[in-house]
């Protein structure tokens, strides 16, 4: 690939739909019609005459549901993300807080690391807060009015294969199997995807799975909110793990239906809300005063834990056999520590990656190798903003990229920085909410201002 990586993201995140609709195929199938697949969906409905999206679980139902049991954590939607619903969905905003989203400008966001308030960078992008279910909710709601999409409650149970190419989804209705035909397969199951037990028991390659394991463990608890303009919205205590292995941070937002919802993340052996008591006392102990505050409201509820053991990235672009009409997206592909809120608006990119990928109008008998090129370039970003801090806990052993105690410290000195320097946490943060490449952050400039910034606060 000609074009750098850093400019291929820059092209992806300015990626728009089509003016007017341009198939290139017949039927898509989409399996799994979570975030990931409802945004495939969305792009493939301007380039298929008709798209199916193929779950589990009744997607016409509102709430957490079993196909999705990370849905009752708390959900950051990075700015990165935000902006990319907006050009899928035009009028995203304006419906998400006439629905019961909360704005989140960045007066209105508070972020503390290691204890200290970071300086308020003044003109970064917005966000919205709301529950995982509720902003699944309103990318579902869009994608269904679309005219060509539809869905099927069904468990996919296999692929169909003719020599070279995917062309179809075994499926499983209430125990009767039928089959669901295609032009083109897009893998959205998550990260317990199973294409590539599929794939191998087909007589393809599997492609190979890098995980680093993390041991998180994440609680999140609901409380009544009384202000209905609360100042800040969203705030958010990182810990970095220079200075603590075991407490990795946690979180407030203001969400729909009058409510703060709180999370909290430990490593290995701190595993926090495990009671209510246990919650409620570490929100008042371990955080910056005002995470006791909201603590201090009614807990509605009960305490919701999740452990997440490993960030982990399936490589299909190194495979050299590869079915033709068959691409994965999502979680299925890459899932991060969920501590850098990176799953969604990675997913929006994978989105922006397939839209590049079918306007570019590919032989759809050959593999997609284009499009797992750009979307290498997409997980690559995020699996190195997530990974290059997880490296430094003392219970994370590798895979350790070039350099990495020389990455290590430029890093360090950069997050530092953005306690106090507006124009070191402006570059930082475009990185970390994914509107930037982070190799970005990678220049004498930035380096040498986070360096002076580090001197001016010591
Ligand atoms: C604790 C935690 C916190 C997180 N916090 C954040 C955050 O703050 N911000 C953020 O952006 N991301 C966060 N994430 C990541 C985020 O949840 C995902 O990236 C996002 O949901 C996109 O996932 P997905 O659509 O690829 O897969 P999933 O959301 O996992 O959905 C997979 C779908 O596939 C369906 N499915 C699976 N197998 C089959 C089958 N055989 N047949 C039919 N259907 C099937 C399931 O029912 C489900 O609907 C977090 C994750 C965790 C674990």
């Amino acid at each position: 690939m000609a074009s750098s990586p850093a400019r291929i993201f820059a092209e992806l995140n300015a990626v728009r739909p089509p003016d007017q609709a341009r198939p290139v195929m017949g039927t898509a199938v989409v399996v799994g019609g979570s975030v990931a697949g409802l945004l495939a969906a969305r792009v493939l409905s301007d380039f298929a005459e008709s798209v199916v999206i193929i779950d589990r679980d009744d997607l016409h139902a509102t709430g957490a549901r079993p196909g999705v049991p990370q849905g009752t954590q708390l959900h950051a939607l990075l700015p990165g993300g935000f902006l990319q619903l907006e050009q899928l969905f035009p009028g995203f905003r304006d419906e998400a807080v006439q629905r019961g989203a909360i704005e989140a400008p960045p007066a209105s966001r508070r972020n503390y690391l290691d204890g200290r308030m970071k300086v308020v960078v003044p003109d970064d992008a917005d966000s919205l807060a709301g529950t995982r279910p509720f902003l699944e909710g309103l990318i579902r709601r869009r994608v269904l009015q679309l005219p060509n999409v539809k869905t099927v409650a069904a468990r996919a149970t296999g692929l169909v294969f003719d020599a070279a190419a995917a062309t179809g989804v075994q499926v499983d209705v209430d125990g009767v199997p039928g089959i669901e035909n295609a032009d083109l397969v897009v893998d959205a199951m998550g990260r317990a995807s199973r294409l590539s037990d599929w794939l191998a028991q087909a007589g393809w390659e599997r492609p190979a799975t890098r995980r680093m394991t993390v041991n998180l463990n994440y609680a999140t608890a609901m409380f009544r909110r009384r202000e209905a303009n609360p100042e800040p919205a969203l705030v958010l205590a990182l810990h970095s793990p220079r200075v603590s292995s075991d407490v990795a941070g946690a979180a407030y937002f203001a969400v729909e239906g009058d409510r703060w919802m709180a999370m909290m993340a430990g490593y290995g052996d701190n595993r926090p809300g495990r009671t209510a008591e246990d919650f409620v006392r570490r929100m008042r102990e371990q955080f910056p005063p005002e995470f006791g505050a909201v603590a201090g409201n009614e807990l509605l509820g009960d305490v919701q834990t999740y452990h997440h053991a490993d960030s982990r990235r399936r490589d299909f672009r190194a495979l050299t056999r590869f079915p033709a009409r068959l691409v994965s997206v999502g979680d299925a592909v890459a899932s991060f520590n969920p501590v850098y809120g990176q799953g969604i608006t990675a997913a929006t990119l994978h989105a922006a990656c397939l839209s590049t990928y079918l306007r570019s109008k590919p032989d759809l008998s050959e593999p997609a190798r284009e499009f797992f090129a750009l979307q290498e370039v997409v997980v690559d970003a995020a699996w190195s903003t997530s990974t290059s801090a997880d490296l430094a806990l003392p219970h994370v052993h590798g895979p350790y990229p070039r350099a990495y105690r020389l990455r290590s410290w430029v890093s360090g000195q950069i997050v530092a920085a953005t306690v106090t320097d507006v124009a070191v946490a402006r570059r930082f943060n475009k990185v970390v909410s994914m509107r930037e490449h982070p190799n970005s952050l990678v220049t004498p400039g930035v380096i040498l201002g986070a360096l002076r910034a580090n001197r001016r606060a010591r």
